[in-house]
Order: structure tokens, then C-alpha cells, then sequence
């Protein structure tokens, strides 16, 4: 027989979310818990309020913008009067093509696979909490701190454009202009960053902690 294990919330404690310190939780009124942290005076949750919906609800629109992302053009070269765009994947191929396979690659990893990964992810977690699964927590939270470790790689994409976009413009020669997707992918990695932190890794917790009771 294993030990019950003591959780924060089944002692009647509450862990303050920025100054960590641990407060008795109040008693619900009206089916809510409204107390302050007496030490910071930051609201006290148990867990993040609508962790579950909020988490979904970024995810599909991550989803919605990474459509755009992938099929308008990234960048716009004008060179000598001629006019060429190029998608995130266009790009990919032509740096394969003209040999900088090295280039092409940390454009795949950073601006395609990354982002998709991290979405199939959250979608992941996401449905294994809701089914109350059992299955590694363990593992689940480290793919979840992977999730947050490598959310601010994917913004290198749109360095690499703003800084192009600084740096050629010689008028008539050559000028290089940020296409549509570049709005579309920054919003992509932005909501999934929130996404990222609006999940509740705890929850992956609290199916196992039913099962000890
Ligand atoms: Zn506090």
C-alpha cells in the first residue's frame, strides 16, 4: 500500500503564485474563493482559473494563424524591378536548393516544426488531462517545460525578416519588404507562449492525487 500523499490544497493550503508563500485558503462564498495573498496581495488560486478553456481556446486560434502563416509570403524581394515572394517554406526550398542546407534548416526546425510541436503538445496535455489520464505525469511535465523553454526560439524567423528588411534597402536596387505571414507567424508564437503559460501543469497532477484517496 502506498502512502496518501499530502498535497497543499488537501492540507487547506494555497500556494500564492508570486511570492510563493502558503496561505490557508478561505472558505468558499457563494461557491468562489476570493482571498488575497496577506503577504504580496496577489489573488490566491488553487489552481488557474479556466486553465482548460483558456489553454484550448489559444491553441485553436494559434492554429487558426499558422495557416496564414505558412501560405502568404514572408518576405517581398525587389531586385532590379523584379518582384519575388517567398512563403516560410519557398524559402526553405530555394536555401536547399542553392546548397545552404545549414540555413534551411534552422528556418524548418525554428518557423515550422517547432511551432507545430509545441501546438500537438498543449493539444496533448490538454486531452489527457480532460480524460483524467494516469499515463507518465512525469513525462508529461517535462514535455510541458520543454513547451515553455523553446517558445521565445520561434520568434528568430521574424528577427531574421525585420532585420533583412532593415538592412537591404538600396532603393531602386534592391529592397526588401515583410510579407503578410510575418504578422501571422508572430501572432502564432505569441499565443502559443500564452497558451504555454495559461496551462496548468498541476492538473496533470490531480488525477493521480484522486487515485491515492
Ligand atoms: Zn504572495
Amino acid at each position: 500500500m502506498k502512502k496518501p500523499i499530502l498535497t497543499a490544497r488537501k492540507a487547506g493550503l494555497i500556494a500564492c503564485s508570486v511570492c510563493h508563500l502558503l496561505c490557508p485558503a478561505a472558505p468558499r462564498e457563494h461557491g468562489v474563493r476570493a482571498s488575497k495573498c496577506p503577504r504580496c496581495g496577489a489573488t490566491l488560486h488553487s489552481r488557474k482559473p479556466d486553465s482548460i478553456a483558456r489553454t484550448w481556446a489559444l491553441v485553436i486560434a494559434a492554429c487558426i494563424f499558422y495557416i496564414p502563416a505558412n501560405v502568404l509570403p514572408m518576405t517581398t524581394v525587389t531586385s532590379l524591378g523584379m518582384v519575388q515572394s517567398d512563403t516560410i517554406m519557398s524559402g526553405v526550398i530555394y536555401f536547399v536548393q542553392s546548397g545552404s542546407w545549414p540555413i534551411a534548416l534552422i528556418i524548418f526546425i525554428a518557423s515550422i516544426f517547432v511551432p507545430l510541436l509545441k501546438l500537438f503538445i498543449l493539444c496533448y496535455l490538454l486531452i489527457s488531462v480532460q480524460r483524467k489520464s494516469h499515463f507518465r505525469p512525469k513525462d508529461r511535465t517535462r514535455l510541458y517545460l520543454i513547451t515553455e523553454a523553446v517558445g521565445r526560439w520561434s520568434m528568430l524567423d521574424i528577427f531574421v525578416v525585420t532585420i533583412l528588411v532593415a538592412l537591404v534597402n538600396l532603393g531602386a536596387l534592391a529592397t526588401i519588404q515583410a510579407g503578410p505571414a510575418a504578422l501571422h507567424f508572430a501572432a502564432v508564437v505569441v499565443i502559443t507562449m500564452i497558451a504555454a503559460m495559461s496551462f496548468d501543469p498541476r492538473l496533470i497532477w490531480d488525477a493521480k492525487e484522486k487515485m491515492h484517496e
